[in-house]
């Protein structure tokens, strides 16, 4: 089977060092064995995105010399096929609407006396999961806000706990009770990252996902919905990500590690990828 692998930038900001880096582990994992490295523009959250990003990331793309395979998958022209997965799951009975506020589910999680998730913060307990059917139905006719989220008892029941791998850390076993009744759906959005990722991975045919490692624990639950969605199982690489000298990860938001920054400032591409080489020799700490 020729191996697919994908970089899949959110265009919520300049494309920065740590994109980089992701964006050439996808590229010579495919290399490595004559497979193909796909783009995917992962701008379903709207709200997140400004136009001018996502032509920044083009040039800068270029400007380093990156290059893709076959055609670019764009999320915000495919919510009609994310409405139909979301049918299908509501068909298998596996969605629930949520009522609970971000505050709501803040004090609820507080109260029963759990810390929020490392990287999956305030892990949902599942209150709206048992709502009566005519008060659900009283709250839906008069336009309560909602989200829609998986009802992860009954995707245990239905797959149980099945395995994925990691090509660093080996066999994983995914425990779908474990991550909470995570949101699939909200009004402004129409799917959440979970759900498209999973979507467009398989719609894409990839058969390695390689992200950082801050999305490990995310993995748990796109296996559990290629699970109930019969979707191929990729294998997955999570890679270490970039720090700073204090040993800080490097965020987005930080404009002096943008690609463009770096190109103003005079910087080459070849530079800019020997920074990287550097980097990745100290064990990820960045310094330029
Ligand atoms: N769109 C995500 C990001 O830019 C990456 C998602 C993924 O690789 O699965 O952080």
């Amino acid at each position: 089977m020729p191996v697919i692998t994908r970089f899949a930038p959110s265009p919520s900001g300049p494309l920065h060092v740590g994109h980089l880096l992701a964006a050439l582990q996808a590229r010579r994992l495919a290399d490595a064995h004559g497979g193909r490295c796909l783009l995917r523009v992962e701008n379903i959250d709207q709200r997140a995105q400004h136009p001018e990003y996502l032509a920044l990331m083009y040039e800068d793309l270029a400007w380093l010399g990156l290059s893709f395979d076959g055609e670019v998958m764009v999320q915000t022209r495919r919510f009609e096929v994310y409405r139909a997965v979301l049918e299908q799951l509501r068909q298998q009975g596996l969605l629930y609407p949520c009522f609970c506020t971000r505050t709501e589910i803040k004090t609820q999680v507080a109260e029963m006396g759990r810390a929020p998730h490392a990287t999956l913060g305030y892990l949902y307990p599942g209150t709206c999961r048992n709502l009566p059917p005519e008060l659900v139905q009283e709250k839906l006719a008069a336009g309560v806000p909602h989200t829609w989220r998986l009802d992860m008892q009954r995707v245990q029941d239905l797959i149980g706990c099945p395995t994925w791998h990691d090509l660093h850390r080996g066999t994983q076993r995914c425990v779908p009770t474990a991550y909470g009744d995570v949101v699939l759906a909200r009004k402004d959005f129409p799917a959440s990252y979970h759900l498209a990722v999973v979507v467009d991975d398989a719609a894409q045919g990839v058969t390695h996902v390689t992200r950082g490692a801050d999305l490990f624990d995310s993995t748990h639950i796109h296996r559990a919905l290629q699970g109930v969605l019969g979707l191929p199982v990729p294998q997955y690489c999570h890679h270490a990500l970039l720090r700073d000298n204090a040993g800080k990860r490097l965020a987005k938001r930080d404009g002096a590690r943008s690609i463009a920054s770096l190109r103003g400032a005079g910087f080459t591409p070849q530079q800019v990828l020997d920074s990287l080489r550097t980097a990745l020799r100290r064990g990820g700490i960045w310094q330029v």
